[in-house]
């Protein structure tokens, strides 16, 4: 008999968990309640692009001013620049090319339905990928703390004046956080500000962000005349202390992606995190089952990029205090360890599956 199990939220880590448990001989279920372009930066590494398209066949939309070109500067106006790591895409490019690609396996079943906890189609073992949502607080029974989340504040607008050929990341040294400004289609730029931090705070910081990238990059953006997206991002320092599964009226409600909190918690990055724990997930199954302290191991061993190791814990705990000059020690810290961040990135046990086929050797069991 086929095991079968649901999925809940259908965006990154729903869709990959689909995607490899399906792969496993599961008939999956999966519920998203709506495709849409919900607030993201959109940045992925050239590296999960090329994965996508090796694995999946799937090739993002190229915007017409499509720049892997990078400026991380301070709020002083001080920056360096590179090109090369990463490029932007928009998730809902993301989340559509996914679904269509997904609906082509035979085992995998997509419905459009936003699902409550009264719903009856849980199978013994539900998979919960609904990020930060409400269902994810009900099923996983997960209250956030106010420094566990980052709340982030998003604006598609349109450029005036000559387009920039450079992504802008720029530290914040007022708050624990960073602005953006990434490039985009038709003339639209994405801009955005993420932090822990009031929502007082953030939203005036996040006018302030709009004179202080005209005066200081002459990146000239209408000021928003509709209220930006708003979207709370769990970033929590020890995300070994975050159950991974919830036993609620005999369900094995089991997360994956956002609902673990999995982004990176100084960069914010969550896109590849949740998509790697799909497949995690599904490296833990014995008979017919998930094993979740196999899957607890397997994501401490294998997400080397998101906080699960000491040092990004202390880094992250070090980012949301202030103390003087810690936007500019922030800035040097990484101009010195880029390089070395690159080279680990490029070793990472995830593209090494696509890149050398050294699935065995890398990926740590
Ligand atoms: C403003 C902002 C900027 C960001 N920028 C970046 C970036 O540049 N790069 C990066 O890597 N990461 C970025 N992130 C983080 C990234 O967006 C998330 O980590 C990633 O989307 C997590 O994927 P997920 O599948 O776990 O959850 P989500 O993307 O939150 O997907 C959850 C899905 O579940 C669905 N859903 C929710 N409730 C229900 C329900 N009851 N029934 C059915 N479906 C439901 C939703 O519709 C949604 O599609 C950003 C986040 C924010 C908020």
């Amino acid at each position: 008999m086929i095991p079968e199990i649901t999925i809940i939220g259908g965006n990154i880590a729903g869709l990959s968990a689909a995607y490899y448990l399906s792969k496993k001989g599961f008939y999956v279920t999966l519920y998203e309640a709506k495709l849409w372009n919900k607030p993201c930066g959109g940045a992925i590494s050239l590296e999960f692009e090329q994965y996508l398209s090796d694995e999946l066949n799937i090739v993002l939309e190229e915007s017409d001013h499509y720049t892997e070109r990078f400026k991380v500067g301070l709020w002083s106006g001080r920056y360096m620049e590179d090109v090369g790591v990463f490029r932007v895409t928009t998730r809902y490019d993301l989340q559509k090319k996914l679904i269509e690609r997904l609906i082509k396996e035979t085992n995998i079943e997509i419905k459009y339905k936003r699902v409550s906890f009264k719903d009856e189609l849980f199978t013994p073992q539900t998979i919960v990928a609904t990020g930060y949502s409400g269902f994810t607080n009900k099923v996983m029974e997960r209250r956030w703390r106010f420094n566990d989340k980052a709340l982030t504040l998003r604006y598609d607008g349109k450029f005036s004046g000559t387009y920039p050929n450079t992504n802008l990341i720029v530290l914040d040294h007022k708050k624990m956080g960073y602005g953006w400004v990434f490039v985009g289609k038709n003339d639209h730029i994405n801009v955005g500000v993420g932090a822990v931090a009031s929502r007082e705070f953030l939203w005036n910081r996040f006018y302030d962000f709009f004179d202080l990238i005209a005066d200081k990059y002459g990146y000239n953006i209408d000021p928003p005349s509709k209220k930006p997206q708003a979207w709370y991002l769990p970033i929590p320092t020890n995300k070994k202390k975050i159950p991974i599964s919830n036993l609620k009226d005999g369900i094995e409600f089991i997360g994956v992606g956002d609902v673990l909190g999995l982004a990176h918690p100084l960069s914010g990055a969550g896109i590849e995190p949740a998509w790697q724990s799909g497949w995690v997930l599904s490296e833990c199954i014995t008979k017919n089952r998930i094993d979740t302290t196999r899957y607890q191991w397997l994501l401490l061993k294998n997400l080397r990029l998101s906080s699960w190791r000491w040092l990004d814990q202390f880094a992250s705990i070090v980012s949301r205090i202030n103390f003087p000059f810690k936007s500019t020690l922030g800035y040097f810290a990484l101009h010195f360890i880029r390089h070395r961040m690159l080279t680990m990135m490029r070793k990472y046990p995830w593209f090494s599956l696509v890149h050398d086929g050294t699935k065995k050797t890398r990926f740590k069991s």
